[in-house]
């Protein structure tokens, strides 16, 4: 039986994870399931799975969640220090699906357990990339891709030399505003912006399709994952998101995986490996598809993949930086305190105030370190949008 805990049991990739496990109850034991404020859902698949612990996020939640649980047998448990606590559990395999650096913690633990670590959260390797791969080494553990696009070229480059590598094109689907003039976009509600197309996943990770900074964090995610530099990582715009991922090898032969737009591929890729089981996904059906199509992936329109090549070439904690002030920038986007055009403004401000100081920038990628700049980032990202307060209202 195969022991497996899933942080971020109660979003998106967590509730799919749990679909998959749930129809092969018996080939799992399940030992943590972690959430947020959604103690009831939690607690209702805690019980179901039979899992050993159930962890709000918040210690506020733990009553509830207690009484949830009570007389189930599943032990209940709240707060930062449960959630870390929890990743030390033993577990042959974790799904790391929180939303946002809270995620890399809990992922860094869970690797030094000896554990493989599913990796959903793209925003541990965009702050910490290096440590994480490090961390694996050191404890033998293997990071599975799950973002669909890295899970694409995970699966073309197995059995493939790297160096071989001439490309990696990392398809978009655009996003919800697509479509929309620039002006359009600039007035642009977070309702409007968490519709996305064609994938159905957690609020922020939509929004960020919609601005590209999801694509900004794969570019980066592909370059500290695979080690591929970034003049060798390209992106395409293809609205039908049927081809997830492309690699290019130095004899000129591409090599894309295709299919239907569901992260039960990626999660189950990541939960049998290295094994294909059958997957319960449709089948894609190329005749009535007719066709798909690509166009370039504009810059003065998505200003965010301009910036993501900015922090590939500075390296070190520049996306530790770079992902705070998103997530900042994000949080005043949801809350309606800034417009959609100005996450970007936001952003790109507080990289140009942080690069300013090199060596903080240059410092080592150590989990406090990260803690360090991920903070100021934020600081700084608040200090921005208050000081230049009525360039960033709300239009
Ligand atoms: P979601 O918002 O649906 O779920 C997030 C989960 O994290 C919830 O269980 C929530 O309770 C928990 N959480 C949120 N903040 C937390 C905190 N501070 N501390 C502890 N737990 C917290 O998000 P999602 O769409 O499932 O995405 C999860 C991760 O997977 C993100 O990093 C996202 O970029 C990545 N991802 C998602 C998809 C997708 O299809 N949804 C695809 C590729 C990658
Ligand atoms: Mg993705």
């Amino acid at each position: 039986m195969k022991k497996l805990s899933i942080f971020g049991a109660t979003g998106s990739i967590g509730q799919n994870t749990i679909d998959l496990i749930a129809r092969d109850r018996d080939a799992y034991q399940v030992v943590a399931l972690t959430g947020g404020h959604n103690v009831e859902q939690l607690a209702r698949d805690a019980i179901a799975l039979n899992a050993a612990v159930a962890v709000t996020a918040h210690d506020a939640c733990y009553p509830a969640l207690q009484a949830a649980l009570a007389g189930s047998g599943v032990e209940a448990a709240a707060g930062q220090g449960a959630l870390v606590e929890a990743a030390d559990r033993p577990a042959d395999w974790v799904m790391s699906a929180i939303v946002g650096a809270a995620g890399l913690e809990p992922g860094l633990r869970a690797l030094q357990q000896g554990a493989a670590l599913a990796l959903a959260n793209k925003e541990s390797m965009v702050c910490a990339g290096p440590l994480v791969m490090a961390t694996a080494r050191a404890h033998g553990g293997q990071v599975l891709p799950v973002d669909s696009e890295h899970s694409a070229v995970f699966q073309a480059l197995t059995g493939e030399q790297l160096d071989a590598v001439e490309r990696v094109i990392i398809t978009a689907s655009g996003g919800a505003f697509r479509d929309w003039t620039i002006e359009q976009m600039a007035r642009a509600t977070p309702e409007q912006a968490a519709t996305h197309p064609n994938w159905d996943m957690g609020q922020r990770i939509t929004i960020d399709s919609a601005s590209m900074f999801n694509k900004a964090l794969e570019l980066i995610e592909t370059h500290e994952f695979f080690g591929i530099e970034p003049a060798k990582i390209e992106t395409v715009i293809h609205p039908e998101s049927l081809i997830h991922a492309l690699v290019g090898f130095r004899d000129g032969g591409l090599m894309a995986h295709v299919g239907v737009p569901d992260m039960r591929h990626a999660i189950g890729y990541a939960l049998h490996y290295p094994e294909r089981r059958a997957l319960p996904v449709e089948r894609l059906d190329l005749a009535r598809i007719g066709s798909m199509t690509f166009r370039p992936a504009d810059t003065e329109r998505w200003p965010a993949l301009r910036l993501a090549r900015e922090v590939m070439e500075a390296g070190g904690l520049a996306g530790a930086a770079f992902n705070a002030a998103k997530e900042r920038a994000l949080d005043a986007f949801i809350d309606r305190r800034i417009g959609f055009l100005d996450m970007a403004r936001v952003v790109e401000a507080v990289l140009t105030k942080l690069s300013r100081e090199r060596g903080l920038i240059d410092a080592e990628v150590t989990l406090d370190n990260v803690r360090g700049v991920d903070h100021l980032a934020r600081v700084t990202a608040d200090a921005v949008m208050d000081t230049d307060k009525r360039q960033y209202e709300w239009t």
